[in-house]
């Protein structure tokens, strides 16, 4: 049995934190809950994050930039109408994830301290250049999203410490996309893609997930692509720089060799998205 303790703010809940070493905190549960029912983990305490008011909402901040509280549900980033443009990929990825009950339940910080390889949000994240907001015992601080992630789910949270918030860049007019491929709907992915055009329409940034520890970019690629996208032999060599930074794992939703079949792939087909946006603009 664990002790559920309720803290009404992110100083309580990291003072709860330090108090129990075995605590855990716990957002929507919709991973927590099974790792614990199936015996994985034991925390002594749940601090519940559900009722501290400074990790909901969506915000914009007076720059345009977006703050997305630890606490806010897949489903209404999914429908959050702010993330336009450059920053549409995070809806996108938000909407992919699972299926309803999932998305009713999880929380974007909860994702993010999972950290799991598979899961949508971190590619999307990288491809924007989110920076996380987290609190803890030795106070505040920020993380950018590519010194977030260091081994397989291994991050660079310290012991004690709780994501209060995602911070993104003010959204710019040029489209994003993701896509994800996986074994059936609903399922984590076997492998995905999350892009996003510079404003010029001839850069773009982009980060594969689900091909190693944490999402890939490669922006010295990026740089060499650059007002090349429509040249098929640039954009294979732009995968193939991708593709030299994965180390996919061998599992039950695809082997190794598959998954680095699929990153040129996933290239391809998330640029053509892009360039239908671009024409329907
Ligand atoms: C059936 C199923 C299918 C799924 N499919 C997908 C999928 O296709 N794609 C995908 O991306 N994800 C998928 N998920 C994962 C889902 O997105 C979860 O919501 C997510 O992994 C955890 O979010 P949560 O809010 O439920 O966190 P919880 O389960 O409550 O917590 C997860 C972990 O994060 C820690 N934690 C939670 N919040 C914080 C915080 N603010 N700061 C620090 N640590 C924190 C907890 O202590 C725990 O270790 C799936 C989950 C299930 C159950």
């Amino acid at each position: 049995m664990s002790v559920v303790l309720s803290p009404g703010s992110v100083e309580d809940a990291v003072a709860m934190l330090a108090e129990h070493a075995e605590a855990m905190p716990l957002a929507g549960g919709a991973t927590l809950v099974a790792m614990r029912n199936a015996g994985l983990v034991e925390p002594t305490h749940l601090i519940n994050l559900d009722c501290i008011a400074e990790l909901r909402g969506i915000e914009r901040d007076t720059t345009g930039g977006i703050r997305i509280g630890a606490m806010t549900r897949h489903c209404d980033t999914a429908a959050c109408n702010d993330l336009t443009g450059s920053l549409l990929v995070l809806r996108r990825a938000a909407g992919m994830i699972a299926n309803r009950v999932v998305r009713n339940m999880g929380t974007m910080g909860g994702s993010v301290a999972n950290a799991d390889p598979a899961a949508d949000y971190l590619p999307a994240l990288a491809c924007c250049d989110a920076v996380l907001e987290v609190a803890g015992p030795e106070g505040r601080r920020k993380i950018s999203i590519h010194d977030y992630v260091q081994g397989w789910y291994e991050t660079a949270l310290e012991q004690g410490e709780i994501i209060t918030a995602i911070t993104l860049p003010a959204p710019v007019a040029a489209p994003s996309a993701y896509r994800k491929i996986a074994r059936v709907t609903g399922d984590y992915a076997t492998a995905s893609c999350a892009m996003a055009l510079d404003p010029d329409g001839k850069g773009l940034r982009a980060a594969i997930g689900a091909c190693g520890p944490g999402p890939l970019r490669d922006r010295d690629a990026e740089a060499v692509l650059r007002g090349r996208l429509d040249d098929p032999e640039a954009v294979l060599d732009f995968a193939a720089c991708l593709a030299a930074l994965a180390d996919p794992l061998d599992d039950v939703r695809g082997s190794a060799e598959y998954r680095l079949r699929l990153i040129p792939r996933l290239i391809t087909s998330v640029l053509s998205e892009i360039a239908l946006q671009t024409e329907v603009a």
